[in-house]
């Protein structure tokens, strides 16, 4: 009997070897584009592979660059993933046909709705939140209230706004679009641009500067620029205010990734989807940028949940990227440059 099995055991042994020999089993692997850079992904990358074994190669560039090559590759791209910041650049993948539907329970118990396509082509990892910033020399937070207070004329010539041509403002804007219609968002806008104490500004780092050394009052910014500005130089007179907290809420953004149409590797894309999702991945990803897992059940960063806590506007983000076109639109005729 025992020799029986045995020689069952080898007969079958024998043939597997052969079966491998024969068709050479290729290692998993997933592609990604990604616009967060190479020291924001890595360490999520090692950890998916080490969990796995599948391997993760990828190509950092800017989000435009990478969606014209998703463009031009069609068919024969070999990215399996698409990594990058802010629902209205992902919109705009799903929209140019770059991203396919995910049905994934994982996907859908670890990202709250509000922050993952409805189609299900992108979903949030991270939460970006883009609140007000004042000096604290200057400013009381009992003076703060809302983004649509900015626009009262008591903050005149107090106001710094990074430019329009940024994403990020554009986001907001089309939001407070859903939010309050065009015609009232156009009147909060152009109230804004009334009270600009400079033009607007390259970027967040910048407009926090400006606050810092009291050109202006207060500005509007992602809060891991505030972060990494404040762990350069604790003592600047900059704190956060979480706005429209007995309203809409604060504006959240994400950074968020979804399957390439024309994946080869869908499988192992998708695993890795959920595990970015998941608790052992969320606060890497979030964390070393200063950002907030999107998974609820996730831990702060204690030097981030050191700002507070805040309510966060539940409106889904797909209104970011439908709504971009006419908020850019709007942004002009406000004369918000
Ligand atoms: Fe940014």
């Amino acid at each position: 009997m025992l020799r029986f099995n045995l020689n069952y055991f080898f007969c079958k042994a024998f043939f597997l070897l052969s079966l491998l020999i024969a068709y050479p089993v290729h290692a998993a692997e997933v592609v990604v584009y990604s616009a967060r850079i190479e020291q924001l992904i890595k360490p999520m990358f090692d950890a998916f592979t080490k969990e796995t074994g599948i391997k993760v190669k990828y190509t950092t560039d800017n989000e435009g660059a990478l969606l014209a090559r998703l463009e031009a590759e069609g068919k024969n791209t070999p990215a399996d993933m698409l990594i990058t910041a802010d629902a209205g650049n992902l919109w705009a993948a799903a929209q140019a046909k770059l991203l396919k539907p995910v049905k994934s329970e994982v996907l859908e118990n670890n990202i709250p709705a509000h922050l993952r396509d409805p189609q299900n082509e992108w979903f949030g990892l991270s939460i970006r939140a883009r609140t007000l910033i004042y000096n604290t020399q200057k400013v009381k937070p009992s003076e703060l209230s809302t983004y649509e207070d900015l626009a009262d004329p008591k903050w005149n010539k107090r106001l710094c706004l990074r430019s329009s041509k940024k994403v990020y403002n554009q986001s907001l804007v089309a939001m407070m679009i859903a939010e309050h219609g065009e015609a009232e968002a156009e009147k909060i806008v152009k109230g804004w641009v009334a009270n600009l104490a400079t033009d607007p500004l390259s970027d967040d780092t910048r407009a926090l500067e400006f606050v810092a050394s009291g050109k202006c009052d207060v500005t509007l910014v992602n809060t891991y620029y505030y972060g990494r500005l404040m762990k350069k130089d604790p003592d600047l007179p900059l704190a956060v205010f979480w706005p429209n907290q007995n309203s809409g809420g604060v504006h959240v953004n994400i950074s968020g990734a979804g399957v390439t149409r024309y994946s080869r590797n869908e499988h192992a894309a998708v695993r890795l989807l959920e595990f970015l999702s998941s608790d052992k991945a969320q606060n890497l990803f979030a964390d070393v940028n200063m950002e907030y897992p999107v998974n609820p059940k996730i831990e702060v960063d204690p030097f981030v949940a050191a700002w507070g806590s805040f309510k966060q506007n539940p409106m889904n983000l797909v209104k970011a990227g439908e709504l971009q076109t006419t908020a850019v639109k709007l942004m002009d005729r406000a004369g918000y440059r």
